[in-house]
């Protein structure tokens, strides 16, 4: 994290009293306490967030926790992906910086349908390099014309004699232009809707793909557009069966959809940690602003706040782990992950909000903490389907069971 000049200020400990929770093994204990130990410790000069997310993509691969993107079978730490150490993950290295949180997501996310798809080829050529941090992994889904409304896609993939010409855009690319990899999902029946899109991995240095776009938001989290002018990729890049894509997409953004929540955790954690301290060392009116009632009526409902998205977010990930034998996609998991995801990340924002409240005029002074949690918030109750799209998920499922 970039933070103004505090050295009397280190940052808190990330806590840990929540793993006694019987939603985690001692495996992920042990997982969480090393992880604790690692990522208190690191420091990332983040002013340039694209220079800053490929030093914590190598520190990550460096440390082994990018091993935990991608199953064993493949240079990864246990043999399947397993939603409570990506959970415990996310979370704790959101409340140490939101980039570090986003520079491991990423590898996950970006390989995330390698694992579920690939030809043994293909996860050979991938899965091993992102574990290690070698190659920089992206997910290309969006367009503009085409956020929440996935399937009105209109990136066409057409069938060329040595394999496949891309034409189109990608927008809102995380990586983008810093990525090895794109897993790209892209038309290859225009009038079959969602069940004509197929996913393509598609190299970085692939003739006719532009990333050079980048897109600036307001928080450091590097992004771009992509270009795709007759972009030519070998058959063996269509990942999985054609015109499956749409299903495909929905299978990885499930397994990563309650890691979502647990990063928004990590962010409501930290600023509820910043806004203790701060309000236990502000004096006024005689006292510390840590003894009024008001204070401290305010701490107890960020803290009831980030509990009921702490208990939403490991049933979240506990479900899914129990289910993936039968698929992360079952209903009940699918509700359970919306639910996390729309609590933890609106939870979060009010959390944070009221941290920088609390901090008065040093809430909003750009650099310091609460202030870089405020601005990184934000985007996570918009992408891998906004607020809107949880509630309909949930309100369908109300109605269907
Ligand atoms: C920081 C960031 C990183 C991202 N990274 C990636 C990435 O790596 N890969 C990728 O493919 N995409 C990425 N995205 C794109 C993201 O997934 C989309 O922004 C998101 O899906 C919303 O799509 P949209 O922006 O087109 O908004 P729209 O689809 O236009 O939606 C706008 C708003 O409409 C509302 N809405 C949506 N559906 C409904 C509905 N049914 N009824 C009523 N209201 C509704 C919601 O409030 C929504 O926020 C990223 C976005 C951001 C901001």
């Amino acid at each position: 994290m970039v933070t103004v000049d505090r050295p009397d200020a280190p940052a808190p400990k990330a806590p840990t009293d929540h793993l006694d929770l019987p939603f985690f093994g001692d495996a992920h204990r042990a997982m969480a306490h090393e992880l604790v130990a690692w990522a208190s410790t690191q420091q990332v000069n983040e002013s340039d967030d694209r220079a800053a997310c490929r030093d914590w993509v190598r520190r990550l691969g460096t440390a082994g926790w990018l091993r935990y993107c991608v199953p064993a079978a493949h240079g990864g730490a246990l043999p399947a992906l397993d939603s409570r150490a990506l959970v415990i993950l996310r979370e704790t290295l959101a409340f140490y910086s939101p980039l570090a949180d986003f520079a491991f997501a990423m590898q996950g996310l970006g390989s995330g349908a390698i694992t579920l798809a690939g030809t043994p080829a293909q996860q050979a050529a991938y899965l091993p390099a992102v574990a290690r941090g070698d190659k920089i992994a992206a997910f290309a889904l969006s367009e503009p014309e085409a956020g929440s409304d996935v399937a009105g896609m209109r990136l066409q993939a057409t069938p060329a004699p040595d394999g496949w010409r891309l034409n189109g855009d990608k927008t809102w690319i995380s990586n983008g232009g810093l990525a090895d990899f794109y897993v790209t999902f892209a038309k290859t029946d225009a009038q079959a809707g969602s069940r004509g899109i197929s996913t393509f991995i598609v190299d970085a240095d692939t003739p006719g793909l532009d990333s050079s776009a980048h897109i600036d938001v307001m928080a450091p989290h590097p992004l771009a557009t992509l270009r795709f002018a007759d972009a030519a990729v070998p058959y063996t890049a269509l990942l999985g069966i054609q015109n499956a894509g749409f299903k495909l997409a929905m299978q990885t953004l499930d397994i990563f959809r309650a890691s979502v929540a647990a990063a928004a955790l990590g962010m409501a954690r930290r600023a509820l940690a910043e806004a203790v301290a701060h309000a236990k060392a502000r004096q006024m009116f005689g006292q510390r602003l840590a003894d009024f009632q008001l204070t401290q009526a305010k701490l107890g409902e960020m803290r009831a706040l980030i509990d009921a998205a702490a208990l939403l977010t490991y049933r979240a990930a506990w479900q899914r782990d129990c289910s993936a034998s039968q698929g992360a996609g079952t209903p009940a998991y699918t509700a359970a992950a919306a639910a996390a995801k729309l609590t933890a990340t609106e939870n979060a924002q009010r959390v944070i909000d009221m941290a920088v409240q609390l901090f008065g005029g040093r809430g909003v002074r750009v650099g310091e903490v609460v202030e870089l949690l405020y601005r990184n918030i934000r985007s996570l109750r918009i992408y891998e389907g906004a607020s809107e799209v949880q509630l309909l998920i949930l309100g369908k499922h109300a109605l269907t069971h």
